[in-house]
């Protein structure tokens, strides 16, 4: 009895926190863009692959089908992300020029346009629940490096070794690039996770994790925790996440730049990611996007071979896909 009298207290604080609550919801995810050729990876590859995108969409789904919010799906549904070495996040993330690992995130929140960040972190497990952190628990937007590692401590976090992120394969990819220093088109240089995500209380949210660009130097941050270049989430437009080469998307202001052909020129979502990734490949930058408006409309677009990808609605709709 005590019991159900404190859930039914969570959730009617939650109602009133977040507003009435609707059936429909949706999300979708990335695990970055890049040159991917399906005769260059193996049909065992791909499996896992899919299944790891298969398993992050069940557990944002599961969040969402609950009553979490959009927040919730996509903290625990890019930690799935974060915590697999297949992508360029977390664990497995890439290696700086030095050979160390250093992680970028952010998260934010269409509702009250509320967002936290972190960039060039070292050892901090999971970034985008610090990240989500740095939101809810402090006055700051974005924190960098030693700084961020010390808020983190603070609020609980136990940090890891840098060797945690290690892998071969990005080691690999660190030594073939060190060996052609100038040409940089490899195979492995993106990658990166993202989320959005449409609640059932009407609200979106977008979140991104990174270990940025292989080979980076100098302290280098991409677009990934820049609020309004690899993330953004506005309810009055859409909410969306990118992957790819991180200084075009800054350069262009991307998402924000989205939610304002959305917002001024009455676009659809699917439509405005189509001509800011328009304007992205005639600079000469490579990459996707994912977004999600509050009618629960998706978009993924993406000018290189590849992108793994999928969404979920909640009735039932759903998709999983690598390849163009
Ligand atoms: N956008 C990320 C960055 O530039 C990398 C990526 O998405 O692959 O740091």
């Amino acid at each position: 009895m005590k019991q159900l009298i404190i859930s039914s207290i969570i959730l009617l604080s939650t109602l009133i926190a977040v507003g009435q609550p609707q059936k429909k919801y949706a999300m979708a995810i990335h695990g970055g863009a890049g040159v991917m050729d399906k005769k260059n990876m193996s049909p065992e590859m791909e499996n896992e692959y899919i299944k790891v995108l298969n398993r992050a969409l069940h557990i944002g789904d599961s969040v969402l089908a609950c009553g979490g919010t959009c927040l919730d799906a996509i903290e625990e549904t890019i930690v799935i992300l974060e915590d697999s070495p297949l992508f360029n996040a977390g664990k497995g993330a890439v290696f700086t020029h030095d050979g160390i690992v250093e992680l970028d995130a952010s998260v934010m929140e269409g509702q009250t346009l509320k967002a936290g960040a972190i960039a060039g972190v070292r050892d901090i497990k999971n970034p985008i629940r610090v990240a989500r952190t740095v939101m809810e628990k402090s006055e700051h937007v974005l924190l960098t490096g030693t700084g961020a590692s010390q808020f983190a401590k603070e609020q609980g976090f136990e940090p890891v070794e840098n060797s945690y992120f290690h892998t071969e394969k990005r080691l690999k990819s660190l030594q073939e690039l060190l060996k052609k220093e100038r040409e940089s088109d490899t195979n492995d240089k993106h990658g990166t996770v993202g989320c959005v995500a449409l609640d059932t209380y009407g609200n979106i949210a977008a979140g991104t994790s990174t270990g940025g660009m292989t080979n980076k130097k100098y302290g280098r941050v991409g677009d990934s925790p820049i609020i309004g270049a690899g993330t953004y989430a506005n309810n009055q437009t859409g909410a969306f996440s990118c992957t790819g080469h991180g200084e075009y998307y800054i350069r262009l202001g991307f998402s924000r730049d989205i939610s304002a052909m959305m917002e001024y020129q009455k676009q659809d979502i699917r439509e405005a990611c189509r001509l800011e990734m328009e304007k992205l490949t005639r600079m000469g930058g490579t990459g996707g996007v994912i977004g999600i408006d509050k009618n629960g409309n998706i978009a993924m677009e993406f000018n290189t071979s590849g992108m793994f990808r999928g969404y979920i609605k909640s009735d039932g709709e759903k998709e999983v896909a690598i390849f163009k």
